[in-house]
Order: C-alpha cells, then structure tokens, then sequence
C-alpha cells in the first residue's frame, strides 16, 4: 500500500454517508467506480425532508459535468423525490489531478442522518444524542478531527456499558481487559457486541491512537466505520429496550387477567 487515500467508495455510498471533501484516488475516468458514480442512474432511498419521510429518488439523465476532463472537472448528480418532482437532491463531486472530492450536496448529510438517528435517542440519552448529531454536523463541513472526538466519546461510553456488564461475568479478567488496546477490548467483550463489531474489530485498532496524532483525513476516513458500529450497538441496545417494554406489558396483561379472574371469557 503506497497510497494513504481511502478506498473509492460504492457510488450510492459517496452520495449519501461520506463526508465532504474527503479525497479519493483515481487513475483515469474510466476505472470502474469512478465512471459509475459519474453515470450513476437508478434510484437512491433516503429520508425527504420536505415529504419529512423517507423516499425513493431517481436520477434525472444527462447530469450536469464541465467538460475539461484535464484540470478541473467537476459534475452532479441530481435526484428527484418519487413523490414530487419539485423535491430535489444534488450532489457535487470535483476531479482534479488524480483526486475526487464530493464538494457539495443538498439535502446535507446531517439533514438525510438525523431523522433516521432519531430512535436512538432513548437509548443514547439526551447528552451522548446532542454529541452524536454535532459529530454528524461537523462531518458535514468537512470537520475530521473534531467530528472525531464526539464520535469517539460515544463509542468509549458504549463499551464502558458493555464491560460493566461483562465484568459481571464468571471468569472475567479484569487485568487483561484494563492493558488492553480498543480493538482487543471488543475482542474480550464479544458476548456483549454486535457480531459485525467483533469480527471487523481490527479496523477500530485507531481508537487507541491518540486524537492529536491523526490527520483530519485519516478522522474523515475512520468515520464511517465508528459511526457504523456505533448505530450497530444502538440497535442492538433499542431491540433490548423494546423486547423488555413488550415484555413489561405481556406480564401487565396477564396480571390483569388474572386480577379478573378470566370473567368475561368465553
Ligand atoms: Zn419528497
């Protein structure tokens, strides 16, 4: 690997989940995922702000592009709402020297993200829920590092609750977990965690690395992944909570039956 630069992400990816002005490597126009991010067509799905629900979006054909392939080359997407035509969504990407960068997009990221993180927020609690959208606005600027720390806050605070539950655990190694580094810590933990998390957990080995030692890229680029296993716990905690309120109301509705005896049943 000579290339620092992340990998050149699917299409549909690009237009809805990676920041802005985070640069990707391309040779020419015609590698394969560069030229199907250019001519991307079919529909995306994402949450309409003005539907204020979610929606499919199509493509519109013969997309904007400059046509100076060679200095400054810049193209968009653009993408209406199945519902009304007059709901747009348009993205905007920028080549140059070997580099592509979305340097624009309406609805933005923190629009599209934050009514699908919404149902986190019972889990999260109110504080962790404020960082969590402020980690997504700041990404949406284009903001690495301090998009970073909020997003990493939140992950540590996940993984302290996991372990405090673990450490109820017969057998529990307190002393090894304590050495160990992040992506070791989610091995140890793996009882509590997503499967996803625990199998990839090598890509969380840059949580140990300190903040002031990476780049705004490199915090660009580890975004996704810790935003991902971020929401992966989130679901996992949110099936919890909601198996425990049906639960709770099953154990009501039997003591009531109970309570009347089963009067009234035929
Ligand atoms: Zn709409």
């Amino acid at each position: 690997m000579t290339s620092e630069l992340p990998k050149f992400p699917a299409a549909k990816e690009f237009c809805l989940a990676v920041p802005l002005y985070e640069k990707f490597k391309y040779d020419d126009e015609k590698q394969n995922r560069f030229f199907s991010l250019e001519q991307l067509e079919g529909t995306l799905d994402f949450h309409c702000p003005e539907c204020g629900q979610h929606s499919v979006f199509t493509a519109r054909k013969n997309n904007f592009s400059s046509n100076s392939h060679y200095t400054n080359y810049v193209f968009s997407l653009l993408f209406r709402c199945s519902r009304d035509s007059t709901h747009q969504a348009l993205f905007i990407f920028r080549a140059h020297k070997g580099i592509l960068q979305k340097i624009g997009q309406i609805p933005s990221l923190a629009d599209l993200a934050l009514p699908d993180l919404r149902k986190y927020r019972k889990v999260l609690g109110a504080d962790r829920f404020k960082e969590l959208t402020r980690a997504i606005g700041l990404t949406t600027h284009g903001v690495g590092v301090g998009a970073f720390v909020y997003l990493r806050r939140i992950f540590e605070s996940l993984i302290d609750d996991a372990h405090r539950v673990a450490s109820a655990d017969a057998g529990w190694d307190e002393d090894s977990y304590s050495r160990a580094r992040m992506d070791e810590k989610i091995g140890l933990l793996k009882a509590h965690l997503p499967d996803f998390l625990v199998q990839n957990r090598s890509l969380y080995g840059i949580l140990s690395v300190g903040v002031h030692t990476l780049s705004e890229a490199e915090c660009l680029n580890a975004f996704p992944a810790v935003r991902l296993a971020i929401e992966l716990i989130l679901d996992d905690l949110l099936e919890q909570h909601e198996r425990q309120a049906k639960l709770k109301s099953a154990a009501e509705s039997l003591a009531a039956l109970k309570a009347s005896g089963g009067r009234g049943e035929t």
